[in-house]
């Protein structure tokens, strides 16, 4: 496909492969295996399979292909891995890329199941400092000569704290590792991830680029040797694959992804001016804010605040309790990136699994309420929001 395209033109007409009937639509291939048109056949595939070519769905599939192709094309990368789930992708970029000895330094503000990866690991030995992401000296002191990988989200969940890709970069580069960013929050529409130097990008696609919060799916996407090499070789033998279903729910998410993402960071922008500063607020968190710690560094790693929002209401659980109960159009759910605005309390869902002084530790107060805007009316929102804040 033309390398000049925009993304807006990719995400609806990169990577497709079209059978013989010339169909308009991306077809869903849905099936498991292949044949092959003679034993010689069979034997050529599994020395050197061809570029149309494919073995077996946990290795590849061509409705799963399309999906990596327009994923890798998107974000920039000469080749991108599609998996089962969020965390499978994750999982597989993490975990083959170190042994037991090896380290690695990662932000300590991190979805629960990310942090989880990285217990397990440490349990097979492989060493793992966690610091404060926004502190570029605590990446700088923490690498050491066997430091592999720094790992971090780009937008942390649920404190949108906005970590400087660019430095991060710089420093893991220096010290010979390699950097792996969950972008989720920020989605493929804000992302500069690999301009600003990161190697590794990875997707929870359940979010944005679903966007209607069907299935679970995540991609990786990064250079041909490392996803045609070690991940692809961790990913298909360890059962991460994805769907070739859930491929062709996510190549229809994509094809209206650009105008989704840009109408969700409206609406966020909008309902953050118009309720910061209510009276029931101890605080509203939001990248496109002036009054966030990292505005700066949001606008120019995004161009945009994105689609999430944090508040911290004034009174704990009690009144975060009365704001979600008051909501109407928002839902009470934990998707985020979806057409339809989710609400969630990361304290006593999301993030309960962490200790009161874990949460501390990285922002997550017994007030706050994490907000994924959708696409709805945004009049319509701020006054759900307005509402439910008075009810609070
Ligand atoms: C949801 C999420 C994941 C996990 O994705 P799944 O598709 O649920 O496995 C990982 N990181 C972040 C930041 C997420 O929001």
């Amino acid at each position: 496909m033309s390398k000049d395209w925009n993304k807006r033109t990719k995400l609806v007409h990169e990577g497709i492969r079209r059978s013989q009937y010339g169909e308009l639509a991306e077809a869903l291939f849905l099936t498991q295996g292949f044949i092959y048109p003679s034993a010689e056949a069979a034997e050529a595939r599994f020395v050197e399979t061809g570029p149309d070519e494919f073995i077996y769905a946990r290795y590849g599939n061509p409705t799963t292909r399309m999906f990596e192709d327009r994923m890798a094309a998107i974000e920039g990368t000469e080749d991108a891995f599609a998996c089962a789930s969020g965390m499978a992708a994750i999982n597989g970029a993490l975990s083959c890329l170190v042994k037991s000895g090896d380290h690695i330094v990662a932000a300590r503000q991190m979805f629960g199941s990310c942090l989880h990866v990285l217990k397990i690991l440490g349990g097979f030995g492989v060493e793992v400092t966690l610091i404060d992401g926004t502190d570029l000296d605590a990446w700088r002191a923490a690498m050491r000569p066997n430091t592999k990988v720094c790992f971090f989200e780009s937008v942390s969940n649920p404190g949108l704290e906005v970590i400087d890709m660019k430095s991060v970069s710089d420093i893991a580069h220096a010290g010979g590792a390699l950097v792996v960013v969950d972008n989720a929050f920020a989605s493929p529409i804000f992302s500069r991830a690999v301009e600003l130097g990161v190697d590794i990008v990875c997707y929870s696609t359940t979010k944005h680029i679903d966007g209607g919060g069907r299935v679970l799916g995540g991609v990786v996407c990064g250079s041909r040797a490392y996803i045609r090499g070690p991940l692809e070789m961790f990913v298909k033998h360890t059962g991460g694959a994805m769907s070739p279903f859930h491929a062709w729910v996510m190549l229809n998410g994509l094809q209206t992804l650009d105008l989704r993402v840009r109408a969700q960071a409206a609406n966020a922008a909008t309902v953050a001016s118009a309720v910061a500063g209510h009276p029931k607020l101890a605080r509203t968190i939001y990248p496109g804010l002036m009054d966030h710690p990292q505005h700066a560094l949001a606008i120019e790693q995004m161009g945009a605040g994105g689609t999430m929002v944090a508040f911290d209401l004034k009174g704990g659980k009690e009144a975060a309790f009365r704001f979600l109960n008051a909501l109407r159009i928002v839902s009470i759910s934990n998707n985020l990136g979806d057409a339809k605005s989710i609400a969630t309390h990361p304290a006593t869902t999301t993030h309960k699994n962490l200790s009161q002084e874990e949460r501390a530790l990285i922002g997550i107060t017994d007030g706050m309420v994490r907000m994924s805007l959708g696409i709805e009316d945004g009049a319509d929102l701020v006054a759900d929001v307005r509402a439910a804040l008075d009810a609070a």
